[in-house]
């Protein structure tokens, strides 16, 4: 076996882990990228014990240091995004394009925490009493726990590690069992950016134990997590149970909606970018297209045309538009959801199967389904490239449909009326509005997150990120 073993980072140190655990290349399952260990529950403790033992220094350490140390990351990523796209692409499935796309994200998010270390804001206000002063000012939060997904595994870790350690906190991080090379490149270029030992940490290994291990561990003071509603809610209520500072973002049904005045070729590249990109493992995918009956039939004509030219297979290759899905349990709960759109009585307009690819991997093709609100695909976050096609009677049937879903990430709308995409941007019930623009692609620098059963706790990224990552100091002085 030639492939890269990857290890866990604890204390300044590599730490193996146990087993060998196959890190698959879902494009060619004959060619992996690499293997792993995982570690044990006393292993994660030693983790978080040294995350604790670095605090107080890093807690104070000269922001300048912590803005130098995330430049240099960020500017080491950016360097080097074709390589780490690359590992990425091979290892998650997206395409290199968005995989290399990627790369340069993360490698932007810590060049623009490396500044908002230096801007850490805070407010002096007179008192109520003569002579008084009175100051607001932030803290680190402290030993912070990241738990991250598979589907965007260095922009989502390093949306959480920059500014946790922008604002003097400590991290261990556990990302997702199927990306550790994604992983172990992030934290081999932090372990030379400049940290003192246990500021940062990396443990690999499952959910269950690793990440159970974590997040039950007494010195932690906070978790952000990223991942599966189901995942997220027992977190939540793990978290509740011991006061937990939480972040969570968690799953999508995100609508786009098209009206009849819509510009429709825009509106169908819309469609197919939310719906299929990145294999359609985007928690903004638009998953649930519904379309004024006005245009439906011509949307449908044109969406299948448009779909017929997207090119399942490797990611490397770049004639190729969408790699494989990223693992066999996603697989499966892919063709799972097919089986329940022609049980649910849904029509099959586009896809429906298994992609023959000259190498073994878990390639789909892109389906679409002409759906009924009540199936079972247009209620359930499917998480691969299956979208449900509804039909509006007109404007307001649409936003009741966009708004008939227990998620709340991101909702789009196709239009060429200033007054429904302005009532849209206000009705519709979502953390993030698109207007003639794809469900997902985001900015880094401004808040991201939904409501409803999307998100819980304070926004990420940009300058709202400071609200997670630190606390609040009120402090009076008299003279
Ligand atoms: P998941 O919930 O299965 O796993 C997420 C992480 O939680 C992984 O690191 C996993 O190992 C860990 N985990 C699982 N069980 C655990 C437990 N009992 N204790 C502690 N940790 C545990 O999700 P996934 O399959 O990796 O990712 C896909 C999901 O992520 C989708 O639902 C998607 O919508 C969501 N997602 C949301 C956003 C967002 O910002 N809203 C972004 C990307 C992905």
């Amino acid at each position: 076996m030639n492939e890269p073993r990857y290890s866990s980072y604890i204390a300044g140190q590599w730490v193996e882990g146990g087993g060998s655990h196959v890190d698959e290349n879902p494009a060619n399952l004959d060619a992996p990228v690499g293997h792993y260990g995982v570690l044990d529950a006393a292993a994660v403790g030693q983790a978080v014990d040294a995350a604790a033992a670095a605090l107080p220094a890093w807690s104070l350490a000269a922001p300048q240091l912590r803005a130098e140390v995330l430049d240099f990351v960020g500017s080491e990523i950016l360097a080097r995004k074709e390589e780490l796209g690359r590992l990425l692409a091979r290892e998650e499935g997206k395409t290199l394009a968005e995989s290399i796309g990627e790369a340069a994200r993360a490698g932007q998010i810590f060049k623009f925490f490396a500044g908002e270390a230096l801007r850490i804001p805070g407010e002096k206000l007179a008192s109520t009493r003569p002579g008084v002063d009175v100051e607001v000012t932030r803290e680190p939060v402290g030993v912070v726990g990241i738990i991250a997904p598979w589907n965007f595994p260095l922009a989502i870790p390093a949306w959480k590690i920059a500014p946790a350690l922008a604002f003097g906190n400590t991290v261990v991080f556990k990302p997702a069992e199927i990306v550790p090379g994604c992983a172990w490149a992030l934290a081999e270029i932090l372990s030379r950016a400049g940290l003192p030992e246990g500021v940062f940490n990396m443990v690999l290994g499952s959910g269950r134990t690793v990440g159970q291990a974590l997040v039950a561990h007494p010195k932690l003071d906070a978790l952000t997590f990223t991942g599966s509603v189901p995942t997220g809610r027992a977190l939540l209520e793990q978290a509740a149970g011991r006061a937990l500072k939480v972040q969570m973002e968690m799953g999508g049904k995100n609508p786009l909606v098209v009206l009849a005045d819509a510009d429709l070729d825009q509106a169908v590249e819309c469609a197919v970018n939310g719906a299929f990109f990145s294999t359609g493992q985007r928690c903004t995918a638009s998953s649930r297209l519904i379309v004024e009956a006005a245009v439906y039939d011509r949307f449908v004509v044109k969406m299948q045309a448009r779909m017929a030219q997207l090119r399942v297979g490797d990611p490397l290759d770049p004639q190729v538009h969408i790699g494989p899905v990223a693992s066999q349990a996603q697989l499966d709960t892919d063709l799972g959801y097919i089986r329940a759109g022609h049980e649910d009585g849904a029509e099959l307009l586009a896809g429906g199967g298994r992609v023959d690819c000259p190498t073994r991997g878990h390639f789909l093709a892109p389906t679409l389904f002409a759906a009924r609100a009540s199936d079972r695909i247009s209620r359930e976050e499917i998480f691969g490239p299956v979208a449900a096609l509804l039909r509006a009677a007109d404007y307001e049937h649409a936003l009741a449909l966009a708004n008939d879903t227990e998620f709340g990430l991101c909702a789009g709308i196709c239009t060429t009326s200033l007054r429904h995409a302005t009532h849209f941007k206000r009705h519709a019930q979502a953390g993030m509005v698109m207007v003639n623009l794809p469900t997902a692609g985001v900015d880094p620098h401004v808040p991201f997150g939904g409501r409803k059963a999307s998100s819980y706790g304070p926004r990420e990224q940009g300058r709202y990120a400071v609200e997670f990552y630190t606390t609040v100091k009120t402090a009076y002085t008299s003279a």
